[in-house]
Formats: C-alpha cells, structure tokens, sequence
C-alpha cells in the first residue's frame, strides 16, 4: 500500500515533460489501459523544443513529415522544414486531439526523486508540492537547457544579451550592433534573419561546421492534394526515412559514403564563398558528422553582407558596451546573442534522482560517462525509463523514430509486468554492462569517436555518450520488445495506489 500521507498527489505513472515524448508516452499509455497517470510539465505549454526556441528562422533540419509522429501524421504541411510555428501548432494539436492537456500539470518542475523501496514507489520534489508514482519516466528531452559561455567581464556588459532558445522579442535588434556568439545550428538559422537588419553583426566562430545544401521549399498545391491522401504521405514517409538512413553510412566510416558527404559540403562552399581566405576559415578540419552536419542556404550569403563580419579569434574580455578579442581588436555592441547550444552530456547535473540504497545518478554518472541500458533504464533506479537517455540520439535521422521506439518498449515492459503481477523491475547490472560495451565497441571508428573533433556528442571525458552508433532502424529493432529477464523483479504485486 503506498503511503500518501505526505504527498500532494499519488498516481501510477509519472511522466516528466510534456514535449513530443512526454504526449507519445501519454497517448500510448492510454491505449495499453493505463489510465491513471500524470504528465508535469515546467513550462507554460506543451512542445518542449518547439515552445522554447522561437528565434528568427528557427526550423527542424529533417522534413516534418518524418519528423512527426507516425500515430499523428498531419495531412496539410507547408513546406518541406517547417518552421518553429508550424511545428509548435502541430504540438500543441496532438495534445489537444489526444485529449492530454488535462493530464498536464503545466508550470511544474521535478527538482528530484528518490525510490522508496518500503513503498515500490518513487518520491518526486516537484516545485509546486511532493507526488508518489510506482514508475517514473522522464521525457525531459536532450536539448533544454541552453549552454553558456564563461567570458569574463559578461556581467559588465550593459545592454541585451540572451540565448537563442531564450529569444527575447522585446529587444528590437534593428539598426544595433549585434554580436553573435557561436555558430552552431540555431545560430546558422538566425545569422541570416537578422544579418539584414541590423547595423553590424560580428560573428564569434570557434569552429565552422559542415553545411549542405536544405532542399527546402514549399509544397505546391497538387502535392498538397496528394500528400492529404493517407497512402502517399504514409509512402512519402516511408521513402524520406529510408533516404536518411543512408545518411548514417559516412557516420559509421563508410569511405565512399564520407567522400561522398565531404564532397556535396565542400561543393556547397566553394559555390557559395568566392574569397578564398573566407572560404578557408570557412572549412572544418575534422570529418563530416563529427558534429552536427547543418543544412542551410543562406548562412554563407550572411556571412558575405557588407555588415557582417566573421571573427575567429577568440574572446578575451566582455566590456560594458564592447568585445575584446584575443588578437586584441576591440568591437562596440548594443546586443549579445549566444547561439551556444546546450548542455547535453551533463544535463543529467540538473536534477536529483536517488537510487537503491541512496545512490545519486549524478554522482555514478560523474564517475562512469552517462550509461544506460538500451539507453532507456538504468541499474539500481527501479521503474525508472528514460526518453532520450544516453547513446540515443541521431545525427542522420530523425529522432521522433528513437523517441516512438523507447515509447513501445515502457509500454511492453510495464503491459508484462501488469499481467506477471510485477510491481517494480531494476535492469540487471550486467545487461546494462553488455548493452553499454557493445555500444561503444560500435563507436569505434566512427566519425563521432575518430572524426577529429570535440562535439556536444562526447562527454568531458572524450566519450561518445549522446548518439547511436547505427541506423534508426537497428535501434528501434533493438527495442521492439522488452524482456523482463534482462531485469530482477523486486516487488511481486503491483502496490495498490492509497
Ligand atoms: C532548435 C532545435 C531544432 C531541432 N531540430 C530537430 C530536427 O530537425 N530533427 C530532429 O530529429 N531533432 C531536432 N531537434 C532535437 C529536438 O530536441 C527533438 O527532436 C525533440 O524535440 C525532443 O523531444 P522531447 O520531448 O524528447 O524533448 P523536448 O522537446 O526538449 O521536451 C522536453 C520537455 O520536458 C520539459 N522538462 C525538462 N525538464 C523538466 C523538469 N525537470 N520538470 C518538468 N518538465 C521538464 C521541458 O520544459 C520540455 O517541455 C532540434 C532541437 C532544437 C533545439
């Protein structure tokens, strides 16, 4: 029997975050018959990544009608890269459609959590009140929590400055002196928006990133027709999935597949940068998909306005109203947008979940890389799965197939338990150890291990901890099923909810 006394809420099932995981997980969940769970969301809506990142040009990198959910495929996408907009409406009719907006508990964040092995339960800290669930999951995403600099003499400086995935739309940056700090994915989608308007626009490049060519454009009206048919847009999907899996060949050092790839980004250059020392600091040294591979066609163009320069020393100093460089140069600013990224192998730092015997993820993770089994469970965390954990994410494909394919196993796993009259599993130490060595064994050799970069896909450590080392299709095969003889059972009978 659980033990309310001390709690707000009680429920089965927990889900943390309410992006496309966290709605995937509820709509799934209901349609296996579990009824009684609960979505906590932080922020003020559903959508995640697609809520958070509203800044000028901000668009998926993989067309939306892969990058979808396959039980929500929306008949009328505009173009082929939808941008923020589109993609946070189609979010937002998800929840509403699947009936799970009365679910959420929005404007509520878990700060921690740990498993109360008299209770089989886990006992989460949210900020708004403590709730007692049998399983937790967490659909807190990958990409949230933005990354920023350490430059000295930032808190000096006296006017705006703000992350990309923190736009903030009540600064006009029109006729200002802008710097932007960082050159990576969002950085290379807002360059060009904002390049034209501005008065100056200094752009702080520490590494340059591979860029091809978007084949984006809008859907004329005949494919819109054809596309709201059910069949073509299920085929359609089908041929798109199929075309970015072939993009993972180069990624798994395939010679002819990298040539290939480092061909299509270098012809991409040369025909956009005619200057040859531009073009030069312009080119990476590292294989393609070492990081990120960006699509775009109109950041080189940005890159050569008259007002936009291109800085690749290094930052020494923020002043009040100025960025010192290394080299010593120093440029004059209104406003400072970081297009930094996020914190990705550390995000885990974020929270507090304790284990069997009181053991923190944070403490074992800092000692061992993150590491998770199927990167879904992790061992001595009971009734704990993750969306998005480690040696999940994609660099050819898009990651809505891992997140639906993680959805289908919790689901597996916690319809076997219903029905052996199981109430908690803990992932047996050395299925974890197999899953994680395999892992890595498959890293070897590839473009994210021995491309000759550092990326947000390793860890401080150098370890490749963030992708998947294969096709979308091995993973989700990997995951089809659960097998409860990979994890010890602790508590034979469900705990009946007080
Ligand atoms: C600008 C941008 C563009 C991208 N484009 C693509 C693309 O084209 N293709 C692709 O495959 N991927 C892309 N991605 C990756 C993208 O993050 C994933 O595709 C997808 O959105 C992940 O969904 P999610 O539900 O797992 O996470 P998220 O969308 O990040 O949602 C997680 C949710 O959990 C909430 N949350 C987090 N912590 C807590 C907490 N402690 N308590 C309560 N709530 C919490 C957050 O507020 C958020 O709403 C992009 C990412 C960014 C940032």
């Amino acid at each position: 029997m659980l033990d309310a006394a001390n709690c707000e809420t009680v429920t089965d099932v927990l889900i943390v975050g309410a992006g496309f995981g966290g709605l995937a997980m509820g709509v799934k969940l209901r349609a296996a018959g579990f009824e009684d769970f609960l979505i906590i969301e932080k922020g003020d809506d559903v959508g995640g990544t697609w809520r958070d990142n509203t800044y000028p040009g901000c668009a998926c990198d993989v067309p939306s009608h892969l990058y979808s959910l396959s039980f929500a495929q929306k008949p009328d996408w505009s173009r082929m890269y939808p941008g923020q907009a589109e993609l946070f409406e189609y979010v937002k009719t998800v929840a509403d459609e699947h009936d799970l907006r009365r679910r959420i508990r929005f404007g509520t964040a878990m700060l921690a959590a740990a498993w109360d092995m008299a209770a089989g339960a886990w006992v989460v800290t949210t900020d708004r009140g403590i709730v007692m669930s049998r399983v937790l999951i967490s659909a807190m995403g990958g990409l949230h929590i933005p990354a920023l600099p350490e430059l000295p003499g930032l808190e000096r400086f006296a006017g705006p400055k703000f992350h990309s995935a923190r736009w903030d739309h009540s600064v006009d940056l029109a006729g200002k002196r802008v710097a932007v700090v960082g050159t990576g994915a969002s950085a290379i989608q807002f360059v060009p928006r904002i390049a034209a308007k501005v008065a100056r626009l200094d752009v702080y490049q520490r590494t340059p990133a591979w860029v091809i060519p978007k084949p984006d454009r809008a859907f004329a009206p005949w494919e819109k027709a054809m596309l709201r048919l059910r069949t073509v847009r299920a085929a359609f999907r089908r041929w798109l999935f199929e075309l970015h899996e072939l993009r993972v060949l180069s990624f798994l050092g395939n010679k002819r597949a990298l040539a290939m790839g480092t061909k299509l980004a270098r012809e991409h250059l040369a025909k956009s940068v005619k200057d040859p020392v531009l073009r030069a600091t312009l080119t990476p040294d590292f294989q393609i998909g070492c990081k990120r591979v960006m699509l775009s066609n109109d950041y080189y163009p940005a890159l050569q306005r008259e007002n936009v320069e291109l800085i690749t020393d290094r930052i020494a100093e923020v002043r009040k109203g100025s960025i010192v460089d290394k080299a010593g140069a120093e440029r004059f600013v209104d406003a400072i947008v970081f297009g930094t990224g996020f914190e990705v192998t550390t995000s885990y730092r974020h929270m507090r979940l304790i284990g069997v015997g009181g053991v923190e993820l944070a403490a074992l993770w800092d000692r061992t890389g993150m590491a998770a089994y199927l990167g879904i469970a992790v061992s001595g965390f009971p009734n704990y799965f993750m969306l998005m954990g480690p040696h999940t994410g994609l660099g050819h494909n898009s990651v809505v197939i891992m997140i639906e394919a993680q959805v289908g196993y919790v689901v597996d796993a916690l319809t076997k338990m219903r029905a052996a009259g199981i109430g908690a599993i803990d992932v047996e130490a050395r299925a974890q150890r197999r899953f994680v060595e395999s892992v890595e064994t498959r890293l070897q050799g590839t473009v994210w291990q021995d491309g000759g970069c550092s990326s947000w896909y390793k860890d401080e450590h150098g370890k490749v901890t963030a992708v998947w080392p294969g096709s979308a299709a091995a993973y989700v095969k990997a995951v089809k099923a659960a097998d409860l003889r990979d994890y010890r059972l602790l508590a034979r009978q469900p705990a009946t909810v007080a």
